[in-house]
């Protein structure tokens, strides 16, 4: 397959942080021009079915995809996983244990922002969530703009959800190995996700892309919405050095505060190889013969 394929394989819906349905997405990425798409909820692959659905029913090929949220170094570190059977047993424990925690962080979190004078953080965060296991830091970020103590998402997380902020709770989430391992195990293929927003040093960035192939990692995330024209040249070298395959994802999440739409982003730098011919296999292609179809396109 192509480098220029218009494939978006990083987004979110109602499932964990986005404010769109599946469907609805599957609907925006079409007519936005996406040529394969994956819906990739933080810890969770309920939706799956769902999104393969809607995208069948449009005609979009569909990869399945999740992005798992992973403590390394002591920092949080997103892994994308893309193409893998969605009924694998392990990789649906793995996900369970893995969102456990959120609850009572979501608690702690309340408890902390009440103590700077925000009150009723917890319950006003759960409002937003479509999905009260994924409770996200998002979701207090939506209801503190709402009650005006911010006046954008990006301004909450800024002054009250990041390290050393008064509403951050740290957290323990999977293990690198085990992310990585559930993802492959289930027949998909792990990359690692925004590369550029990760706060570590080169030798602390250069452990991870070291221990993501030694556990079987395969690609990274070259082009998305969290880089800037430079970081897609620079991971574009690193994926060459780490010999990983190249994807490229909008992380989209919302109309209203997503800066990048879905399907929007330019092509991927060249000589790298795309991950999508890696998923060949994989990818989840409209029926080709679907009788009402052919009746409407006159076959
Ligand atoms: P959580 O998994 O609950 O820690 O929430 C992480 C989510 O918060 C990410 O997936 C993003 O959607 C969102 N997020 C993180 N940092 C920012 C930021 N600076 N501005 C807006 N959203 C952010
Ligand atoms: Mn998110
Ligand atoms: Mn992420
Ligand atoms: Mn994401």
């Amino acid at each position: 397959m192509s480098s220029t394929l218009n494939a978006d394989l990083h987004c979110h819906s109602t499932i964990s942080d986005g404010t769109l349905t599946p469907e609805a997405l599957a609907a925006r990425a079409k007519a936005n021009g996406v040529e394969l798409w994956a819906l990739t909820d933080h810890d969770e692959i309920s939706g799956q079915q769902r999104a393969a659905a809607a995208a069948a029913a449009i005609g979009l090929p569909y990869l399945t995809g999740v992005e798992i949220s992973v403590t390394f170094i002591h920092q949080t570190v997103h892994i994308v996983g893309l193409g893998f059977d969605p009924a694998n047993e392990a990789l649906q424990r793995g996900l369970v244990q893995t969102r456990g925690g959120r609850g009572q962080r979501a608690i702690e979190m309340s408890e902390s922002l009440t103590k700077v004078g925000i009150h009723g953080a917890y319950d006003g965060a759960l409002k937003y969530a479509g999905n009260p296991a994924l409770i996200s830091r998002t979701h207090f970020a939506r209801f503190m703009v709402e009650t005006g103590v911010c006046r954008e998402t990006n301004e909450v997380f800024r002054k009250y959800l990041t390290e050393g902020k008064p509403g951050f709770v740290e957290h323990r989430w999977a293990s690198l190995k085990d992310a990585v391992g559930w993802i492959t195990g289930a027949g998909g293929v792990a990359v690692i996700a925004h590369p550029a927003r990760y706060k570590f040093s080169a030798n602390e960035e250069y452990a991870l892309f070291t221990e993501f192939k030694n556990h079987g990692g395969q690609g990274v995330e070259v082009v998305t919405g969290s880089h800037s024209a430079a970081e897609y040249l620079s991971y574009a070298d690193t994926a060459r050095e780490f010999g990983l395959a190249a994807s490229r994802g909008s992380d989209f999440h919302s109309p209203d505060e997503s800066h990048t739409e879905l399907g929007s982003l330019p092509p991927l730098p060249g000589q790298l190889t795309p991950v999508w011919d890696l998923l060949a296999q994989r990818i989840l292609h409209p029926t080709r013969h679907d009788p009402v179809a052919d009746a409407a396109i006159g076959h």
